[in-house]
């Protein structure tokens, strides 16, 4: 569905963890296309020095915050991905700021489309921000498989990430547009070329 109601068609590229979101984003950033990311943006809204780490180390505790004055991200995820009201409070420090954020990104990026990598579209139903949703999709198996070999991750540590997170099922329900990432990269790259024909010919269609 084409929602949209600014400049820019807006994509949102989301999919499971390792499932190949970067990749697919790199390739289409190839392509012309902007790009907006979400953890990018998320990294930024927390450097060291910003008034959103301050508060983060006040509900946390300043043992969340490093020597060099960065936060400690892993640490931080760890106790998120153990306590609800841990990553409820987290996300309501955050989420505002890295939206904010990417509204104005997204705003002064221009191009006839662009592409907002959000992983957590489906879970958190942000399409406000949004006009379809993208979803890069593979097995479940190989998602752990790729965690694996990138990460390190255990079997197991790989399977607990994966359980909380929306299912293959959900995403796919909730996509206008799938990329399936099955194959190697001249499969992927012949699908995001696909997919990025289409993105221009329907920006052409509705122009702002
Ligand atoms: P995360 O959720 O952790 O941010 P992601 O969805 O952005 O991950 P990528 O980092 O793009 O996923 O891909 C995960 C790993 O799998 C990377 O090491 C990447 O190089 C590899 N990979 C992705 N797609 C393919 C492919 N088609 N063929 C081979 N390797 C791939």
């Amino acid at each position: 569905m084409d929602t949209r109601h600014r400049g820019a068609l807006r994509v949102g590229l989301t999919g499971g963890i390792a499932s190949g979101k970067t990749t697919v984003a790199r390739l289409f950033g190839a392509l012309g296309a902007p790009v907006i990311d979400a953890d990018e943006i998320s990294r930024e809204v927390t450097a060291p020095g910003t008034p959103l780490i301050v508060r983060i180390a006040e509900r946390f505790g300043v043992e969340f915050i490093g020597a060099d004055g960065s936060l400690d991200r892993r640490a931080l995820r760890r106790v998120a991905f153990a306590d609800p009201r841990a990553r409820a409070d987290l996300e309501a420090l955050t989420h505002p700021a890295i939206l904010q954020a990417m509204e104005q990104r997204a705003a002064e990026a221009g191009g006839p489309y662009q592409v907002l990598v959000i992983p957590l579209l489906v879970e958190k139903h942000r399409t406000g921000l949004i006009d379809r949703i993208l979803v890069v999709d593979c097995e479940e198996a190989l998602q752990i498989r790729r965690l694996q070999a990138r990460d390190g991750s255990t079997l197991e540590e790989a399977r607990a990430i994966l359980a909380a997170q929306a299912s293959r099922a959900e995403r796919l329900q909730a996509a206008d547009d799938v990329i399936p990432n099955s194959g190697d990269l001249q499969a992927l790259r012949g699908e995001v070329e696909r997919h990025h024909l289409r993105y221009l010919e329907l920006a052409a269609q509705a122009p702002p």
